[in-house]
């Protein structure tokens, strides 16, 4: 998967790629669908949601920019992969899901696999997670209508957000937004589909 899906399509880091390499991504999806855990696609995890493409999650990892000890937040905890990939590069990730029964799964998941630098909050991320702000890092790995301003209130400076954005559901550009001495600037990296970001700064 790493070598033909990731460092074959122009992913360099070599941090995102050991990361990769060591997080078994059949291990984040139902046993039915373990046979597929490698292919390049997005698969379902219930609730109408899904553990994201390799390839994204390793552009997104990529984009961030991530060194051992960043304090990230992810939005949109689902299988834990993404979180799983970020732990493995050496980041203190706290991660929010909104759905009960895919926040109960993740967090036991990621706790058995002995990730203990991961913390896992059921809540409506478009608003972050105040208590440990600010993040050094931000991935949002659902898309909505706008950036949300919690989001970019709770960014370090100098700090890192990586957000699929779109006035479309399911219809976003990856959107890579950097906090630079107070100054905001935001760059269009490509197009990308997610599902939908929900909640007061969401769908
Ligand atoms: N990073 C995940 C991808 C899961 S899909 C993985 O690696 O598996 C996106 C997830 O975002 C879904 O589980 C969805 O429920 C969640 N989500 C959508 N809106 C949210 C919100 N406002 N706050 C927290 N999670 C949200």
């Amino acid at each position: 998967m790493v070598d033909e899906q990731i460092a074959a399509r122009g992913v360099a880091d070599p941090n995102v790629l050991n990361a990769m390499r060591n997080v078994q991504r059949h291990l984040f999806v139902q046993d039915a669908l373990a046979s597929r855990a490698y292919s390049d696609s997005a698969l379902p995890i219930g609730e109408g949601q899904t553990i994201s493409q390799p390839y994204i999650v390793a552009v997104m990892s990529e984009l961030l920019k991530i060194e051992p000890g960043h304090k990230v937040l992810e939005i949109g905890t689902g299988s834990g992969y993404q979180a799983a990939v970020l732990a493995e590069m050496g980041a203190d990730v706290f991660t929010v899901e909104r759905i009960r029964k895919l926040f109960i799964s993740a967090r036991k998941l990621l706790f058995d696999m002995r990730y203990f630098n991961i913390q896992v909050k059921l809540d409506d991320g478009t608003m972050g997670w105040p208590d440990n702000a600010p993040y050094d890092r931000i991935v949002v790995t659902a898309g909505g209508p706008e950036i949300p301003q919690y989001l970019i209130d709770q960014l370090a400076d100098p700090g890192i957000l990586v957000i699929p954005v779109g006035g479309q559901r399911r219809v976003q550009r990856l959107m890579l937004v950097t906090k630079t001495d107070g100054k905001i600037e935001t760059t269009d990296m490509g197009g990308c589909a997610f599902v939908d970001l929900v909640g007061k700064q969401g769908w």
